[in-house]
């Protein structure tokens, strides 16, 4: 079976069916995570000669696409886990990221991505934590603000500022496990979307990090964040909104479809040009979402002059469009999305939280508008 047979498989069985549970109960689905670890699918990207399917960007994002159409607090536990996995993999191999990557492989390991800091905000590039030397590798205090599958993940890939760093982006890259002394989950979640995805606050108190536990060379985990993370992050974003998109449309033509206005004996979609219209619009939208994935995609496969701009676009793009679409459904449904007879609302949720989440859809034309002038990013 190919990733996407196994990822429609996972979603048709483990995920789709609770979805909507989950969203109401704020629940994270630990059964999906086994699932995608049975498939194979935590280990989607990892080189075969490492144990891993050696998938690239296209699996990545079709996999993620169709996680999100049925779940998207789901999808962005897998993105997180495979950007994590990222960092894992590029890093120098010791006995630590071994032992993880073997879990990985194994399907019995999640990780994820610990880099936003109360005090930097959405700034994840500049954390105000810093490393203190030790004879055997660093300590660490840091309070990180967010951390995606906070209580359910086996490792975290953590940033803080390298013990001799000079500038705020001077970070080095560490990988921590759950069950290390000091690491503690600080809250809980109450977040308007991606509410199934334990996106809790952590306090790290006095953690003692060896030094095979280190992910990059100091002052170079902003690379890392740049060259491996963003990348693999932003195409995630877009797949994301991808599929919210779809799974919104769909809905949409669902409910015009369905719901009738008996005194007219009429569906709302034959009754209603202008909600057939609106339709049209979502559903054109949604189709300009998907040709720009299949770009970043080409461009990952194949990276040019071109390459950063479209993957700062990806995830600037794909918010602004899921929050329309969704927005876009939400009125065309009318009553019946607004009181949850539908699954839009969630979608609409889930929609506005990839938004918000850094790099913010705001920075990232922060940076596009730069770019096009010639202005340095930092
Ligand atoms: C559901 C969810 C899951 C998350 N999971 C993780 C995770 O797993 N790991 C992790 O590290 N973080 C995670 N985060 C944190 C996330 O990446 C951001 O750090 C966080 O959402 C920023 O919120 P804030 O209130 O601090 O934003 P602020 O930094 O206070 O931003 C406020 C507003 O200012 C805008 N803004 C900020 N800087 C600029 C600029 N330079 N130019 C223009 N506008 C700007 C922003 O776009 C935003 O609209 C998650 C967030 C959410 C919502």
């Amino acid at each position: 079976m190919d990733s996407i047979a196994r990822a429609k498989d996972v979603t048709q069985h483990h995920i789709a069916p609770v979805a909507s549970k989950n969203d109401r109960e704020r629940r994270f689905n630990t059964e999906a995570v086994r699932a995608l670890g049975e498939a194979g699918l935590l280990g989607l990207l990892v080189p075969s000669a490492l144990g891993g399917l050696g998938q690239g960007p296209r699996a990545f994002a079709d996999v993620v696409a169709t996680i999100a159409e049925a779940d998207p607090s789901v999808a962005m536990v897998y993105v997180m886990h495979v950007c994590g996995t990222a960092c894992i993999v590029n890093a120098p191999q010791t006995d630590v990221t071994r032992a993880a990557l073997a879990d990985i492989v194994a399907g019995k390991h999640l990780t994820t991505l610990a880099f936003s800091e109360a005090g930097s905000r959405s700034h994840f590039w500049a954390p105000l934590s810093r490393a203190k030397k030790t004879p055997n590798g660093v300590l660490l205090d840091a309070v990180k603000s967010w951390v995606t599958s906070a209580t359910h993940a086996d490792s975290y890939v953590v940033s803080a500022l390298s013990p001799d760093g000079k500038g705020p982006t001077d970070s080095t890259l560490y990988l921590l496990g759950k069950g290390v002394a000091g690491v503690s989950v600080a809250g809980t979640f109450e977040g308007l979307g991606l509410t199934a995805n334990d996106s809790a606050p952590m306090k790290l108190d006095g953690v003692a990090i060896s030094e095979n536990a280190r992910l990059t060379p100091d002052a170079t985990g902003f690379k890392a964040m740049l060259e491996v993370v963003l990348p693999l992050f932003n195409l995630g974003a877009l797949a994301l909104a991808l599929g919210i998109c779809r799974a919104t449309v769909a809905a949409t033509a669902s409910h015009l479809r369905t719901a009738k206005f008996e005194h007219l004996g009429a569906s709302l979609g034959e009754a209603l040009p202008n909600l057939r219209a609106q339709l049209a619009q979502m559903q054109n939208d949604t189709d300009g979402l998907a040709a720009r994935l299949d770009d970043v995609v080409k461009h990952l496969e194949t990276p040019g002059d071109l390459t950063m701009l479209r993957v700062l676009q990806a995830k600037a793009v794909a918010g602004d469009v899921a929050i329309k679409v969704t927005s876009d459904a939400m009125r065309t449904c009318g009553g019946a999305a607004f009181s949850k007879h539908t699954s839009i609302e969630r979608y609409f949720r889930d929609a506005h939280a990839g938004a918000v989440m850094a790099p913010t859809v705001d920075v990232l034309k922060e940076f596009i508008g730069k770019a096009l002038l010639g202005i340095p990013l930092f």
